[in-house]
């Protein structure tokens, strides 16, 4: 069972206190933008097996939306911080790199 502490709140809660919101840092796109740009964003997910970035809302607690690492195989949590942020904090990025060695962040362009 997947348990997170909520950034906004402080309270632990496990997955049945959620709601799933899938891929975080997703980059919007705008009218401007190519067909296969807007298609990415629309459609074209990240499934890795291993860390992965996620998008939950603490629905039976604050209601507030947060962003949670975790990874996808062991169901480890590395962390959680508050969806507001345009990359992950460089402490849970390091965090995850000494639990995963070898392991890097995406380039968000
Ligand atoms: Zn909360």
């Amino acid at each position: 069972m997947l348990i997170f502490t909520c950034p906004c709140c402080g309270e632990r809660a496990d997955e049945t206190e959620l709601s799933p919101g899938g891929e975080a840092h997703i980059e919007r796109q705008s009218v401007e933008s190519s067909d296969e740009a807007f298609e990415g964003y629309l459609f074209i997910r990240e499934n890795p097996r291993g860390v992965h970035f996620e998008r939950w809302r603490h629905a039976y607690g604050c209601g507030k939306w947060f962003n949670a690492a975790r990874c996808t195989v062991t169901l480890e949590v590395f962390g959680t911080y508050p969806a507001q942020t345009m990359r992950p904090p460089q402490d849970l990025l390091d965090h995850i790199s000494q639990r995963r060695p070898g392991w890097t962040w995406r380039d968000l362009a």
